[in-house]
């Protein structure tokens, strides 16, 4: 503006900015922008959405209606802790094998697919319910599932995780049947478990409601052809189409990823529209991938991927985060383009986000200053500094006897090798720190850390923990010139517990 500080400060204040005035507070795009305007400057904003090219997915009514056909459903099993939904997946799984479909034994990459013993039709099963992926993608209002399987056990009926997977269907809408496990058992009570369903609002069929029952054993396999068939037929009355045209652009979700030895990113995808073929181009976050090569459950190498089929792909530039939704570029140009439009879109909303954390950090610290000063005027007076309670109200915890107020911020972010275990550390670390000590996490990622991240830990004073992942020789160097702190880990209990000695290590001394 080329104007001298004093200048600048007297007309933010007269404009009403002397709340935030400190000379290291950074102003956010309105405000800098009203005063560039108070200064007769013309204002440009930068429209964080139209930064470059992008990919949306194709809305279902631009996909003619010939091309759309009938697709495989979609399904994820739900339920109480040891009700059986891992004795049921690993039945269905085994099965697949048996039918001689596949010729090996079955690789975990998230989800598999199984052709039903009586009718020959095929179901895609997610095999990791609750998995991080999926919140993230329930967050973004993605439903990828058609129809959830609840598991409720014959011996133990309903428990507090199945009534919230009834709350997560009865928000989602999606469709349910119920499956009641361990039927097996001497002490199971099948009868019961319905009654319960039906007083928590699940419209059994038994008592004249549209959801199917099943009672099933997964250890025996006890009317398991019947739940497949029983899904088969609730996936016809949806009516679920999918076009597999070459014409229809990709879509699809990232159910998991994983650096692995010897062929660097490999992603697992749930196609839901349109066939992958070897060569095709898709773009998944802030990464591409020219499939190189695509395999399915049983470590088979497939060369297409239609509607409904989840695979394993290789080619990735860098690991796509599992959750992130799947589109097709049209070729490798564009992908770089839309990955480059999306990067500069996410350090500038990073770059929002570190600013408001700061400003938060210097409007404490100013609080704080300011609170220091009011108590040392109230000694003066010989007045008791609890006087000031009242008055201090919103600035943080701390006792306002013993003159602390605010607790200290301890910043990190973390790194580590695959989005679920990120997810996992986020996770646990939120629940330490206290009224004291307050633990911040800026952001976290998979991969290496890179010199973005090393900048972003200085500027906010963070602490990086890596977990299961190696430190680039260059980084370790610049980390010990700037004297960013980068803690490795490779098993989170110890990464928590180095964490929480740091945090200890904060509190004041008690007396
Ligand atoms: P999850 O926590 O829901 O995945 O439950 P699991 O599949 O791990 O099962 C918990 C326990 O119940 C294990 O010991 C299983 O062997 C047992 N179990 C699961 N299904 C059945 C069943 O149909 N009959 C009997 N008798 N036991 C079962």
């Amino acid at each position: 503006l080329n104007v001298r500080y004093e200048q600048l400060t007297s007309r933010l204040t007269s404009m009403g900015f002397e709340e935030n005035l400190t000379h290291n507070f950074i102003l956010d795009q309105e405000t800098s922008g009203l005063i560039a305007d108070e200064y007769g400057f013309e204002v440009n904003y930068q429209d964080l959405e139209n930064l470059g090219p992008d990919l949306k997915p194709t809305e279902s009514k631009d996909i003619p209606e010939k091309l759309l056909k009938p697709r495989p459903p979609i399904v994820t099993i739900m339920g109480h802790v040891d009700h059986g939904k891992t004795t049921i997946l690993d039945y269905l799984r085994k099965s697949s094998i048996v039918q001689g479909e596949h010729g090996g034994i079955t690789q975990h990459i998230g989800a598999f697919s199984v052709k039903t013993p009586v009718s020959k039709k095929l179901i895609t099963f997610l095999d990791t319910p609750g998995h991080a992926a999926f919140l993230k993608m329930r967050e973004r209002g993605a439903v990828v599932t058609d129809i959830v399987i609840l598991v409720v056990a014959a011996d133990d009926s309903v428990m507090p995780q199945t009534k919230e997977a009834i709350k997560h269907i009865k928000k989602t809408g999606v469709q349910v049947i119920v499956a009641v496990n361990k039927c097996d058992k001497e002490n199971a009570n099948p009868d019961k478990v319905i009654r319960d369903l039906a007083e928590n609002e699940i419209d059994v069929e038994d008592y004249g409601g549209e959801v199917q029952t099943v009672r099933v054993s997964g250890l025996t396999g006890l009317n398991m052809d019947k739940l497949e068939e029983s899904i088969i037929t609730l996936s016809e009355i949806m009516d679920l189409k999918a076009s597999k045209d070459k014409k229809t652009p990709v879509e699809g979700w990232v159910i998991e990823s994983k650096t692995q030895k010897g062929m660097g990113a490999l992603a697992t995808v749930l196609i839901t529209q349109g066939t992958l073929t070897n060569g095709d181009v898709i773009v998944a976050g802030g990464t591409y991938c020219k499939v190189r090569s695509m395999k399915d459950e049983a470590g088979k190498i497939v060369k297409q991927a239609p509607p409904s089929t989840p695979v394993e792909i290789w080619g990735w530039k860098e690991l796509p985060e599992a959750g992130e939704l799947v589109l097709q570029a049209k070729d490798e140009k564009l992908a770089k383009q839309v990955v480059e439009t999306r990067q500069l879109r996410a350090s500038k909303e990073d770059q929002v986000k570190d600013i408001e954390s700061l400003n938060q950090m210097r409007m404490e610290e100013k609080k704080d200053v300011e609170r220091r000063e009011k108590i040392e005027e109230l000694k003066k007076y010989g007045l008791d500094s609890s006087d000031l309670e009242g008055e201090a109200a919103g600035s943080g915890g701390g006792s306002a006897s013993d003159g602390s107020a605010g607790p200290v911020v301890v910043n990190y972010i973390i790194k580590s090798d695959v989005s679920g275990s990120a997810e996992a550390i986020v996770e646990s670390l939120e629940n330490l720190g206290n009224e004291e000590v307050k633990l911040n996490i800026l952001y976290s990622g998979v991969g290496a850390p890179t010199e973005s991240d090393l900048e972003r830990a200085e500027l906010a004073n963070a602490t990086i923990l890596l977990f299961n992942v190696n430190m680039p020789k260059d980084i370790d160097n610049k980390a010990y010139q700037k004297q960013v702190s980068i803690q490795q880990h490779t098993v989170i209990y110890h990464l928590i517990e180095a964490v929480t000695e740091e945090l200890s290590s904060k509190l004041a001394p008690t007396i």
